[in-house]
């Protein structure tokens, strides 16, 4: 049991301009109560226990502000292919799985990128029947929206040649690649995850991120119902380590009402977004562009939900106090989304609601600075493997791409976040992406766009909490949230401290 008041001694960057850095910070009853020299508070809680971490730094708590919680734990037992540079690497990681795996149950996997199996064109179903004959496979893009598929999976679908496309998808051929929503016509075979199974996955998720000095994350929809209702359970058991801020699907926005909107008995959860797709994603070339599309002669990518939907349920979703959340990677699909919200804006404004746009990857010059005011989330950490892809399918949008210090500049809100599993949650890493703006052939992708130390850690911790409305985090001052990260260096080794 903690002693009820503690006092934590350490260089803390407080990220409130009135007293930016200070000594140490009271602490009691899950808030903080005062911050000071250690001299100060000591004298006014005679009696708090003492932590000394005088030779580390302490900052209000990271929160990964785009996450797919429980997919992710899912997939830390999944068969791994990030950074795969071979379909044979593919090959071989499948045929290893096979092995430890009854046969006829399910393979799955994901974190491929077609240019880095050094792949022109979408891989068949064959290559996976070699290694995998009697197992069915599915393979995740990294960016999840394309899967690679083997004969079995597609038998058990009954996805043949004559199979017509679904509506928003794309059956590819010769068969094995599915993209966006034709995707699901596999996934609707997997057997769904039990009750226990979706709590363990909840769990692992939110404990790896714990490890890795996270308090808080924002975890998007795009995942089954199950998925939120185990986090929610963890809550209300007191098991769940972080703060999370759920979306919701705009197709499940008319049961927001039975879902409980407000915070469950732990506390800890919270239904906050409703989240739309205005389009599909660059590796996939399911990005939505204006012309002249994507320069390899792809087209112009697939536009989903339309912007009057997202105008009309929009609205809805601030009716009930939740932020429209809105994923846009194309420079189209971000200008659609910027005149839905133009719509939007007055009824956000009125409610305190700050209007969000997920990705805001590719854009035009023109549209930077309508991000006034709304919250950019964005991914550091994906541009490592875009840079490459940027310059040869979209090299007429390089300059808006990762346009963070022109996003911060024009007054938008920056948040941070990883996508796991679409990429790791690795603090060091995004630190990594968003300061140096190095890709993984060692190229810088637009310099200029770099932010400091200060910008990202802001934007990883700050940000996130206006994003979300939460006020009392991201910030160490008298009222907010114990929740913090101690670091030995700003941007290196970070481990999570919540009184
Ligand atoms: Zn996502």
């Amino acid at each position: 049991m903690r002693a009820p008041l503690t006092v934590i001694h350490a260089r803390t960057l407080t990220l409130d301009d009135a007293l930016p850095e200070v000594q140490a910070v009271l602490v009691g009853g899950g808030r903080v109560l005062a911050v000071g020299s250690a001299d100060e508070l000591r004298a006014q809680a005679p009696r708090a226990e003492v932590l000394d971490h005088r030779d580390l730094l302490l900052t209000p708590g990271l929160c990964d502000a785009h996450i797919h919680l429980v997919m992710y734990g899912a997939s830390l037992g999944e068969v791994n292919l990030a950074g795969a540079r071979s379909v044979a690497e593919v090959q071989a990681k499948v045929a290893q799985r096979t092995v430890t795996t009854p046969t006829g149950t399910w393979i799955r996997g994901g974190g491929f990128l077609l240019s880095e199996l050094g792949l022109g064109d979408y891989p068949t179903a064959a290559l996976l029947d070699e290694v995998s004959p009697h197992h069915p496979v599915i393979l995740y893009s990294r960016d999840h929206h394309m899967t690679w598929v083997n004969s079995a999976a597609l038998r058990a679908a009954g996805i043949t040649d004559a199979t017509a496309d679904p509506e928003g998808g794309k059956i590819v051929h010769p068969l094995g690649c599915l993209l966006e929503g034709a995707s699901d016509l596999v996934v609707a075979q997997l057997p769904s995850p039990t009750e226990a199974e979706w709590l363990a996955h909840a769990k692992a998720g939110a404990d790896d991120l714990t490890s890795r000095g996270f308090v808080s994350a924002h975890t998007m929809a795009y995942e089954e119902p199950g998925a939120p209702r185990a986090v929610q359970t963890l809550a209300a058991r007191g098991e769940l380590p972080l703060r999370v801020w759920a979306c919701l699907p705009h197709q499940r926005l008319e049961h927001a009402r039975e879902l409980g909107l407000a915070l469950a008995p732990g506390g800890l959860f919270q239904w906050g977004g409703v989240k739309f797709f205005a389009d599909g994603a660059l590796g996939s070339r399911t990005a939505w562009l204006h012309a002249p599309g994507f320069a390899d002669g792809s087209g112009t990518g697939i536009p989903l939900d339309p912007p009057e939907l997202i105008v009309e349920r929009g609205r809805q979703a601030i009716d009930l106090g939740l932020t429209p959340v809105t994923h846009a990677i194309g420079d189209r699909a971000n200008t659609e989304v910027l005149d839905a919200y133009d719509q939007l804006r007055p009824a956000a404004e009125a409610r305190g609601i700050r209007l969000r746009i997920e990705h805001a990857q590719h854009l035009r010059p023109q549209d930077i600075p309508r991000f006034r005011g709304l919250t950019a989330s964005v991914q550091p950490i994906h541009l490592q493997a875009d840079a490459p892809m940027i310059r040869t399918l979209l090299p007429h949008l390089e300059a808006g791409s990762y346009a963070f210090k022109s996003l911060q500049d024009a007054g938008a809100i920056l948040a941070l976040g990883s996508d796991a599993p679409v990429a790791p949650p690795d603090v060091r890493a995004t630190f990594a992406a968003a300061t140096t703006r190095l890709d993984d052939g060692g190229r810088r992708l637009t310099p200029g766009e770099t932010i400091s130390d200060l910008d990202v850690l802001r934007a990883y911790t700050r940000g996130p909490a206006l994003a979300a409305g939460w006020n009392d985090e991201g910030i160490i001052r008298p009222g907010a949230r114990a929740a913090f990260t101690l670091w030995d260096r700003l941007g290196a080794t970070a481990q999570a401290l919540v009184l």
